[in-house]
């Protein structure tokens, strides 16, 4: 629930200059929710821009005015612009501003007021007005919950329900985490009205480049060390395997969630050697939570069984660093 959500109503209730803004890499969720949120803010009149650190994955591009969407990383003079005459940004998909470096730094001197809807652990109280639902499968589901609360489920249309069914499979992937009964409820009025899921499938899910497939194949047979005693799987790529696959953003999303398809395994990293620093993304199954080994040790975050984070040094030393605190999380499987 957002609490004074009427204030919220009224300043709204008059055309506005609205930012929205989400996190860097931005992910299926990050993209959808701000698409949809940003659709429906503009035909409720006001003027809105989108902006987002750091590019987006290319198989995002069939997501309607995907295209006008701003990238601090390329264009920072521009953001300003929208920046210094926007009344009200909307922070969506992430629950702190250093999760958005300049970015953040910059909204942080903004006097605009500032609207936080996002579902990962452990928000920030930057914010005015705040909707964090840790249980929520993803943001576009809070961004649905959002424009109901407004009053407006009605206006949701199916162009507005392709970009937020796209953050919910894309966070769930495809209704295998997080799910509920009323994310299902919300999925079937998006069905409803007319969102053809399986086109987004099709868009999201059978549209790798073989390069991609090849990139997984070499991580599985070449990159993966299993650590049996203690259930864990590891994939690790270095700065040569960045090189020789040409990967670029997006090209390893997902291939964490291999590991998990094994049953022995109960806990799944990759990492990844960066220009400037070693990133770590981890998944689990059941109660272990990875938010508390990269919240810990790695200065990040995120869900339960979902949480990035980083590491400074070489890359022999991350992966030695993330064997060594195993036993303080696991029990040795017998
Ligand atoms: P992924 O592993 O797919 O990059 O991210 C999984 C989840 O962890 C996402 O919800 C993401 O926001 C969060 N996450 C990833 N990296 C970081 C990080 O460096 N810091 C924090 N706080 N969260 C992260
Ligand atoms: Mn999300």
């Amino acid at each position: 629930m957002m609490e004074n959500i009427d204030d919220l109503k009224s300043f709204l209730a008059m055309p506005r200059e609205i930012v929205i803004v989400s996190h860097r890499n931005p992910d299926g969720d990050a993209i959808g929710s701000s698409l949809g949120l940003g659709l429906y803010l503009q035909r409720k009149r006001h003027n809105v821009k989108i902006i987002f650190p750091s590019e987006f994955p290319d198989v995002f591009n069939y997501l309607p005015e995907s295209d006008y969407i701003l990238i601090h990383d390329n264009e920072p003079d521009t953001c300003d612009v929208f920046l210094d005459k926007a009344e009200v940004i909307f922070c969506l998909d992430f629950n702190s501003l250093d999760r958005i470096d300049r970015l953040g730094v910059k909204i942080n001197g903004k006097q605009a007021v500032k609207v936080m809807i996002d579902h990962h652990i452990d928000p920030e109280p930057f914010p005015d007005y705040m909707l964090s639902e840790v249980s929520a499968s993803s943001t576009s589901e809070l961004i649905y919950d959002f424009i109901t609360m407004l009053g407006d489920e009605k206006m949701i249309d199916p162009i507005m329900g392709e970009c937020l069914y796209t953050g919910i499979i894309t966070d769930t992937g495809s209704f295998r985490f997080s799910t509920s009964a009323k994310l299902f409820r919300i999925v079937a009025k998006l069905k409803e009205i007319g969102v053809d899921d399986k086109k987004l499938q099709d868009y999201i899910f059978n549209s790798m480049p073989i390069k991609n497939m090849q990139l997984l194949g070499h991580c599985l047979n070449n990159r993966m060390e299993i650590i049996e005693e203690y259930g864990v799987g590891i994939i690790v790529l270095n700065k040569y395997d960045y090189k020789n696959f040409d990967i670029q953003r997006g090209d390893t999303e997902g291939i964490v969630n291999y590991l998990l398809m094994m049953k022995k395994i109960r806990l799944g990293v990759f990492i990844s050697q960066q220009p400037n620093i070693i990133k770590l993304s981890m998944r689990s199954k059941g109660d272990l939570s990875v938010q508390q080994i990269a919240r810990d040790h790695f200065k990040g975050g995120g869900h339960k069984n979902a949480s990035g984070g980083s590491f400074h040094g070489s890359l022999k030393s991350a992966i030695e660093k993330f064997k060594e605190i195993l036993p303080d999380y696991l029990n040795k499987i017998n």
